[in-house]
């Protein structure tokens, strides 16, 4: 029989049939290794004992308790604990069930505190091209509930954007501070364009996700859009979905460079694919501000559910038990070199990026120019297939604003070892050699 599924586009891929540690078997009994964690989800890996227990405890005590009719030991416990890794004075946490959730909710809560403070006129959110941060934002204003969408008018405005900072497509030494100045002073620019007063937040993803490759921001760039948001009352928003619960090799993809935001979002790892799960983290003035005005008019039913948050809390649990955050920067170490290497075999790979296991490599068809390969290759879902095919799962995307340009996002899980690096190197050296051959490069 057909599927009735569907999802953005038909996707002829097997079903899954179970997965362990970073590896996943179809029921034809094929086995992948997961490349990318899924979407940069599976940090832990896959059916982790620790995890499945805690989820069999909590599920013997309760699964759902409506967050109006209890609190929760279990949410309250995951609270605590993500409060911890935070940056001083952020101990604020709001339970959602993804990503899209969590950035949403940053962005309401943000307007909620300006117009708490008597600045109405601030709506605009500044943000980056390209970047993702979630695909609900225009839900709310088809909602036809004025009380919950009023103060978030107007909604589904074209929002400013500036260019993120890809020092290496535009030739420029990202160690060097200048270039971090030379795009921080692109936010500014924008700021004044728009108009100071206008402007309610700057949105960033410390470390670039899908849409930019594993962006690594240029040296200084990170410290100087915290002093630009500060000068203009601005407020800063991380969005840490993917770069946040230790992929990178810190907890936060932006403990790289000890800056602090006023909000967070967080999600994909935080679950690690055992539950959907995501928070927003706010600085605590930020919460208090608007509770005392009357209150978050934002929420989710099935947020901060027990089973979600015992879940979240025994991934966070298992990361510091077993050294995932160092793993992760070692072995990303070594990854990163093997994907560096392979720039001496194939002259069409531009660039390799990232931190940690949040890594990443571009193809080109011209590493001087950077001009992209032609889009007719369609290299983003040959290489991905090819790779599939022969049991290794990667991730990519287009690069260049959807037109032309392929990355690749080479992102095992957070235990991965040096020996399963090998085993993934051997499996994308083969499907690039047949990638290759195929595109007459
Ligand atoms: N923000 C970032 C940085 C992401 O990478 C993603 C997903 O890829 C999202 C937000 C949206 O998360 P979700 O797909 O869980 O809604």
């Amino acid at each position: 029989m057909a599927s009735k599924l569907f999802y953005q586009s038909r996707l002829p891929r097997p079903a899954l049939d179970r997965a362990e540690g970073i590896y996943m078997w179809d029921i034809s009994g094929k086995r992948y290794i997961d490349g990318s964690s899924g979407a940069m989800v599976s940090n832990i890996g896959h059916s982790n004992p620790a995890v499945l227990q805690a989820m069999r405890d909590q599920m013997e005590k309760s699964t759902f308790g409506y967050r109006l009719h209890f609190q929760t030991e279990a949410s309250e416990i995951l609270a605590e604990k993500t409060a911890a890794l935070c940056p001083d004075g952020m101990n604020r946490v709001f339970f959602v069930s993804g990503g899209s959730e969590a950035v949403e909710s940053t962005l309401k809560l943000a307007r909620q505190y300006a117009l708490a403070k008597g600045q109405a006129q601030r709506f605009k959110v500044i943000s980056r091209m390209p970047s993702y941060h979630g695909s609900t934002l225009g839900a709310l204003s088809v909602t036809g509930y004025a009380p919950l969408s009023a103060p978030f008018e107007p909604m589904m405005q074209h929002m400013p954007k500036i260019p993120a900072p890809r020092a290496y497509l535009d030739g420029l030494d990202a160690d060097d501070p200048a270039t971090g100045l030379h795009y921080a002073d692109m936010l500014e620019q924008k700021i004044l364009d728009e108009g100071p007063d206008t402007v309610l937040a700057f949105i960033v993803e410390p470390v670039g996700g899908a849409s930019t490759g594993a962006l690594v921001p240029p040296a200084g760039y990170m410290q100087r859009i915290r002093d630009i948001c500060d000068t203009y009352g601005i407020l800063l928003i991380h969005d840490e979905v993917m770069s946040g619960g230790g992929r990178t090799g810190r907890f936060w993809g932006a403990d790289h460079w000890g800056t602090a935001p006023d909000l967070i979002s967080i999600s994909k790892g935080f679950g690690g694919g055992y539950v959907p799960l995501g928070a927003m983290i706010a600085r605590d003035e930020i919460v208090e501000t608007v509770l005392d005005a009357g209150g978050f008019a934002h929420g989710h039913t099935y947020a901060g559910n027990p089973l979600a948050c015992a879940a979240g809390t025994a991934v966070i649990d298992e990361i510091h038990r077993a050294g995932l955050i160092e793993n992760s920067a070692t072995v990303g170490k070594y990854l990163e070199s093997r994907l560096n290497a392979l720039m001496n075999r194939y002259p069409f790979i531009g660039d390799v990026r990232g931190k940690g296991l949040l890594l990443a490599f571009e193809l080109v068809a011209d590493r001087v120019t950077m001009e992209p390969l032609p889009p007719g290759l369609n290299a983003h879902s040959r290489l991905v297939d090819i790779a599939y095919d022969k049991g290794l799962i990667i991730y990519s995307r287009r690069t260049r604003g959807g037109l032309s340009g392929d990355h690749f996002l080479v992102c095992p899980p957070m235990i991965t070892t040096q020996g399963q690096v090998d085993e993934i190197m051997e499996m994308l050296t083969a499907a690039l050699d047949d990638f290759a051959a195929e595109a007459g490069l």
